[in-house]
């Protein structure tokens, strides 16, 4: 089989939604390649302290050592977020035609080259519609022409304030910035702005929207799972068996910043209560990670 165009599967959502969690789990399927926050991978190629997933600087990755794209890393960098950040954008801020068309070429052969490393059909990609990434899905499938499919996966909105108020943003826990100020209130205005984003593609991309809630996808993955091959139409259900043998799930090749995609093979543990909210991160949440429109007849 060749497989030089593959379909995309893309969780959408906020930071800390258990993305890195259910994309390797995805990754297990055979025609399955999981990519992690491919958004990423201009800025983590063109970083020769960063490392691939499989623990390997990018240069000596089976995967990514090999990759050859139409312009150097840090282009591929500039040319994402301009064109990423600017496709949704209402009016004034997209990018012009020529970058559209460079961002195009790029994409197209980033997901190429994934597929044919790992005789994948179907590549992950686990940005999320956070921040700059927020337009990431629109973008591959109106600028890139490919087929994005997306999981949008929703983590319950005190879950994610308790875990940025324990451990602050990934980038400032690897050294690569610092924790902002009002971190929880920050989180839960990002929370509700790319769970926004992304549920509006329920209306938007009929037949190729799926929501899921972190909770019940780590609590039992199979129905999740296989709501998603219904989605895709290709059965990514394997990682369901190898957790009720008891089997790890190997991490393989995830691009971007998780801490977890360096935590060794995958094993699922009942998810832990979490710890009680401080006042002040009680309101943040009340207040600002009500239902974001897009959730609105999310219910049933
Ligand atoms: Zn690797």
């Amino acid at each position: 089989m060749t497989a030089t165009t593959p379909g995309i599967l893309y969780i959408a959502g906020y930071s800390r939604c258990g993305s890195t969690v259910l994309d390797i789990m995805l990754g297990a399927a055979d025609g399955v390649a999981s990519g992690g926050e491919l958004t990423f991978l201009g800025d983590e190629l063109a970083d020769p302290t960063r490392t691939c997933g499989c623990g390997e600087p990018y240069a000596a990755c089976p995967v990514w050592g090999s990759i050859e794209l139409p312009a150097p890393p840090s282009e591929v960098a500039a040319v994402t977020r301009a064109v990423e950040g600017g496709v949704l954008a209402r009016r004034g801020r997209s990018a012009g035609p020529e970058e559209r068309a460079r961002y195009g070429r790029i994409q197209r052969a980033l997901f190429a080259h994934v597929a044919r490393r790992s005789d994948a059909r179907w590549v992950v990609d686990s940005s999320k519609t956070a921040r700059a990434a927020r337009g990431r899905p629109v973008a591959l499938s109106v600028e890139a022409g490919m087929d994005v499919r997306v999981v949008h996966l929703v983590r319950d909105a005190a879950a994610t304030a308790a875990s940025y108020r324990t451990t602050g943003s990934n980038w400032a826990a690897e050294g690569r910035g610092r924790t902002a100020r009002f971190p929880v209130a920050r989180a839960m205005a990002g929370w509700r702005r790319a769970n926004g984003v992304a549920g509006a593609l329920r209306e938007e991309w009929p037949g190729r929207y799926l929501e899921l809630r972190f909770e019940e996808v780590v609590a039992d993955p199979r129905p999740a799972l296989t709501a998603i091959s219904e989605l895709c139409g290709h059965d990514v259900t394997a990682a369901a068996d190898l957790l009720d043998d008891g089997r790890a799930v190997d991490p393989g090749h995830l691009v971007g910043g998780n801490r977890l995609r360096r935590a060794g093979p995958l094993r699922l543990a009942p998810p832990a209560g979490p710890p009680p909210l401080r006042w002040d991160d009680r309101a943040a949440v009340a207040l600002l990670a009500r239902p974001a429109p897009g959730r609105a007849r999310a219910s049933g």
